[in-house]
């Protein structure tokens, strides 16, 4: 009838669906050093929206810096022990510290975050309909009397001692992961993760490569605990991240190592740290911690025939990239 209308004003539901990705994306535990190199991958595909949880026990918001404030990103404080209430597709289970200094520093906790953090983040799924992935760990295996590990083993681990708020912890959450498949037809994925290490990991966390790498730009001894002849197996974390998005979006439920394996004796890293970052730095022996697993090394023909997944970065190549990262925050500058 020739009357000039103003344009419609979209209504602030519709600009919110603007937004709206296709898949939304909640990762427990995405402030800690896994998981923030897991949001810096989900957050690359434009067609995720991802909701981060964390309680800033060990990580921090610093690790998400680039993505706080983006319109496909929020962060929200909150610890899993507590209910969660939130609308998602996808669901990366990470909340529980990994370092033992940090899980034996609470250790009732640390088992309730993995026994009712992994309750309820299972709860959320069963609610909202959607798939579970928990980040479960070698420890699993114990002190291995099988070795190297594939997924069949069912590990050798002390149920009362001081790791086991940490490695009984994760059993359990494996557990209680394949219950709720089996009973309420969750979906469901387990990732056995083995020794990961890379930039972001805490400097004073304990670890064996992020101490050895602090050590050495800091030119104090590189400590090799007792018999030192102990071997780790280790992952650069780029590649663990390829592992872990690709066990979410297969069709295997796990268990499933993820890891390097590439096996070294702990004289022999500090060995390579010492040639690659300092060689005029000092190697020490010096007492271990009780249940120190005496060796570790993942069978990952499972990863490689289900997931056509297997590491890339060797530990030469990836031990360089980790120190320029600690340089910087450190503060010190290598010698010219
Ligand atoms: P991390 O300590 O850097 O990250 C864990 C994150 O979980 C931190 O940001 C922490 O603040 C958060 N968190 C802890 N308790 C929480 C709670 N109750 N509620 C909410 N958030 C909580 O450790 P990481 O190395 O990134 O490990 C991530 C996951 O991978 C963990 O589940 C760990 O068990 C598993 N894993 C890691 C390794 C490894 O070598 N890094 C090996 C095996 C398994
Ligand atoms: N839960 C949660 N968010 C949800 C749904 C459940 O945190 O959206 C928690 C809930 O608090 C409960 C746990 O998950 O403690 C297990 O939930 P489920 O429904 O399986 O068991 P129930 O509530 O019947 O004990
Ligand atoms: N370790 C070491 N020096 C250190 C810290 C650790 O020799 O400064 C050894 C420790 O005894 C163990 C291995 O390194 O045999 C790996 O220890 P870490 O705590 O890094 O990981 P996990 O025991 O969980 O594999």
């Amino acid at each position: 009838n020739g009357s000039t209308k103003p344009p419609p004003t979209p209504s602030p539901l519709r600009t919110a669906k603007f937004f709206q990705a296709n898949m939304r994306i909640l990762v427990t535990g995405g402030a800690g050093f896994i998981g923030s190199h897991l949001v810096d991958r989900l957050m690359q595909n434009e067609k995720n929206e991802v909701i981060v949880v964390d309680n800033y026990f060990t990580g921090s918001k610093d690790n998400l810096r680039q993505w706080i404030g983006h319109p496909r990103f929020e962060l929200i404080r909150h610890d899993v022990t507590e209910t969660l209430l939130v609308e998602v597709d996808q669901i990366y289970h990470l909340a529980c510290p990994a370092s033992p200094i940090f899980y034996k520093y609470n250790p009732v906790k640390t088992i309730k975050t993995n026994v009712i953090g992994t309750l309820n983040m299972l709860g959320l799924a069963k609610r909202v309909g959607a798939r579970i992935l928990l980040t479960s760990t070698s420890e699993v295996y114990g002190d291995p009397l099988v070795h190297p590990q594939d997924e069949s083993y069912w590990g050798n681990v002390n149920p009362i001692g001081v790791r086991s708020c940490y490695d009984e912890g994760k059993r359990v959450a494996e557990t209680l992961m394949f219950d709720y498949h089996r009973q309420h037809g969750i979906e469901i994925r387990i990732a056995r993760i083995f020794n990961t290490y890379g930039p972001r990991m805490n400097i004073d966390d304990g670890r064996v490569v992020s101490n050895f790498i602090a050590q050495a730009i800091r030119n104090e001894p590189l400590t090799v605990q007792l018999p030192g002849t102990q071997t780790r197996s280790f992952c650069y974390v780029s590649d663990m991240v390829d592992g872990l998005i690709k066990l979410m979006e297969g069709n295997n439920t796990g268990p499933i190592n993820i890891g390097n394996p590439g096996e070294f004796t702990m004289m022999e890293l500090a060995e390579n740290v010492k040639e690659l970052i300092n060689p005029e730095v000092q190697i020490i022996t010096v007492e271990n911690t009780p249940d120190d697993p005496r060796q570790r090394k993942p069978d990952i023909t499972k990863a490689k025939e289900v997931l056509g997944w297997e590491p890339k970065v060797k530990l030469r190549d990836g031990l360089p990239l980790m120190e320029s990262d600690f340089r910087e925050r450190l503060g010190i500058q290598r010698k010219v």
